[in-house]
């Protein structure tokens, strides 16, 4: 990956659609300097003052550019139209649990997605707003005696977040119970997609690369009965408060598992020696080595050469590649590249 002068060295990247795709334009700011907020067709959209390190689990991040909260689908796509129409890129965010935001912000608009509503279609299907938390669906479901999201209990995203992530844990992932995907495009349109045409991977799921995708709006899950599922999704929380720095700041796992190899991420950086081991503030966790912790004012940097460095040494010992499953969020858009395996 080349980096311009004077650029910092971006590692793992955020695919470029999800910078809005073609509206990526330098053109910025339409407000005055002296001008805060603006409302726009019932949306507030806030200006320079809102700290991403208060969007996301790490709590690290500097402010945006601009910033507007969305709780229904048609300020969703009034927003992305506010985008559009000044040529302004965005980025669309749920808790902010798998995002690792610069300590520079982000140059343009986060639309921070609060569309939270279940609606039961029948039995075992549930259409599912965007925004609303992955975890709490999961300990839903399985408490009224649904298999299929059990895992979702310990994971602090919402369902857009998860279904663009491919959220998975304990076997289970999101894609295997996911029926239908509500997107709204680009240019402002919706769109019904069925899970037959939708191709996952581990953590991988095509919106990572769809080019005219603005943002998921809703999900439809279709989940089997079972008798057993809540007892399975205690399990799985129980084993989680045992085995990761649960109260920490972290965004879960920081790099993926290495493929084909039998071998978790987290057992080479214990093998290599770096449980506890630090940069400035950023700290990989004794608990969980694949758990990097914010231990305290951790700079992106501190993250950003933290991991680095583990990922160095683990080349080093094994002769394995990490691959980041956190995505570093640049401040600027000639820093987009895609993330690519
Ligand atoms: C303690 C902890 C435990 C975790 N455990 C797990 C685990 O077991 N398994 C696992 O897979 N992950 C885990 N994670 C990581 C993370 O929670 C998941 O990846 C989660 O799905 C991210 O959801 P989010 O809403 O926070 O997404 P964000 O971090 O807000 O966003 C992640 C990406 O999704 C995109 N996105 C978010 N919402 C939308 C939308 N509506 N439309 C389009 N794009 C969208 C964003 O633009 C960004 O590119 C864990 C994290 C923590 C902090």
């Amino acid at each position: 990956m080349s980096v311009g002068v004077g650029q910092r060295p971006p590692l793992f990247l955020l695919h470029p659609q999800r910078y809005g795709g073609t509206i990526c334009f330098s053109r910025s700011c339409r407000f005055s300097k002296q001008e805060q907020t603006q409302n726009w067709k019932e949306l507030k959209f806030i200006r320079g003052n809102k700290l991403l390190k208060d969007l996301s689990t790490w709590g690290i991040g500097g402010p945006c550019n601009y910033f507007v909260q969305v709780v229904d689908h048609t300020q969703l796509a009034s927003a992305i139209r506010y985008c559009h129409e000044h040529s302004m890129r965005f980025i669309v965010v749920g808790r902010g649990s798998n995002c690792l935001f610069d300590d520079l912000g982000f140059d343009g608009c986060v639309i921070l997605n609060r569309i939270e509503f279940v609606e039961t279609k029948e039995p075992g299907v549930f259409r599912v707003g965007s925004g609303f938390r992955f975890n709490r669906l999961g300990v839903q479901c399985s408490n009224e005696g649904f298999t299929g999201l059990e895992f979702a209990g310990g994971i602090p995203g919402t369902v857009g977040g998860a279904v663009y992530m491919n959220a998975g844990a304990n076997g289970q992932e999101t894609a295997g119970a996911v029926e239908i995907v509500d997107i709204v495009t680009n240019d402002g349109k919706f769109q019904t997609l069925d899970r037959a045409d939708l191709d996952f991977g581990y953590r991988s799921s095509p919106f990572q690369n769809m080019q005219d995708l603005a943002a998921i709006v809703a999900v439809t899950f279709q989940l089997q009965r079972s008798g057993s599922s809540k007892r399975r999704q205690h399990e799985y929380l129980e084993r989680r408060r045992i085995s990761q720095p649960v109260g920490e700041r972290t965004a879960g796992s920081v790099f993926r598992n290495p493929k084909d190899m039998g071998v978790a991420a987290a057992k080479l950086i214990e093998e290599a020696g770096l449980k506890g081991f630090r940069v400035g503030r950023a700290m990989v966790s004794n608990i969980h080595a694949n758990f990097f912790i914010n231990t305290g004012g951790s700079t992106s940097q501190d993250m950003l050469n933290l991991i680095a460095v583990v990922k160095e040494k683990v080349d080093q010992k094994f002769g394995i590649q990490l691959k980041e499953e956190v995505l570093y969020i640049s401040p600027y858009c000639n820093d987009v590249k895609p993330n690519k395996d």
